[in-house]
């Protein structure tokens, strides 16, 4: 079997500090963007010249926090309830023979900055630090197929759970507006997709959950089919 070596062009800079609430595809979360830093030796201004007239880019990147799980031919992807067993190459899944990813993602600038190259980038799906490996620009013209048959996704998933900030979090929401003006939409958006993992959803629950957004570990619970946001406390 022959097999091929990568180097790692960049990093990825993400509010989202753990794989646990980031959504599954770019594009669904407002404020959910970061940055891409280009490594040393890609870290030169003429190899992203002229890619600031693209709009959108391919990003490629390593599943490198789940590439040591291995794969199996089929996988039960979330979308469908956790319990459908689907072809690994049907799915967008994470845990495939080779753990690369590719998220098409807004391009909203590029700065250079002494010995730093770096990309801005939209609304991703990408867990802080993820390593990628390429960039390629987006062309509509060839990869634009609106009409096209989804599989087992035809559709973005449902992302209107309600979400309502308890006394403490409001009072905290406050405290860190000026820093973070668009903090309750972003946390209203991550958690409003419904996080939780699919053995869970329906119930009822009583267990409290947590996740480490930008620099607070957010903690919430589901009540009636409501997230009720306890804390947003600094790490
Ligand atoms: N858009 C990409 C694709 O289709 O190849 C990724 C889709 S994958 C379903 C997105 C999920 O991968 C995220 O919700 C997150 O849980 C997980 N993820 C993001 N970055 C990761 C990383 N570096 N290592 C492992 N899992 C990651």
């Amino acid at each position: 079997m022959t097999s091929f070596h990568f180097a790692q062009i960049g990093t990825i800079h993400s509010p989202y500090k753990e794989k646990f609430a980031i959504p599954r595809q770019p594009g669904l979360i407002e404020d959910g963007g970061g940055e891409l830093h280009l490594l040393s030796p890609y870290n030169q201004p003429e190899a992203v010249r002229g890619l600031e007239k693209s709009s959108h880019i391919w990003v490629m990147f390593i599943f490198h926090q789940t590439m040591d799980g291995g794969w199996r031919p089929t996988v039960r992807p979330p979308r469908l309830g956790g319990n459908t067993r689907t072809g690994v190459f049907a799915t967008r899944s994470t845990f495939r023979p080779n753990p690369l990813g590719m998220s098409l993602i807004e391009l909203k600038g590029i700065r250079c900055q002494g010995q730093n190259v770096i990309l801005e980038l939209g609304s991703f799906d990408l867990v802080d630090g993820t390593p990628v490996v390429d960039i390629k620009p987006y062309l509509p013209f060839a990869e634009s197929h609106p009409d096209a048959r989804a599989g087992f996704a035809q559709q973005a998933p449902d992302s209107d759970m309600p979400v309502e900030f308890l006394p403490q979090a409001e009072q905290q929401l406050a405290e860190y507006f000026r820093s973070y003006p668009h903090l309750r939409r972003f946390i209203t958006q991550v958690l409003g997709q419904d996080p939780r993992p699919a053995y869970r959803k329906g119930a009822e629950s009583e267990k409290d959950y947590a996740v480490n957004l930008l620099e607070f570990n957010v903690r919430w619970r589901v009540i009636g089919g409501l997230n009720q946001v306890l804390s947003l406390d600094k790490n």
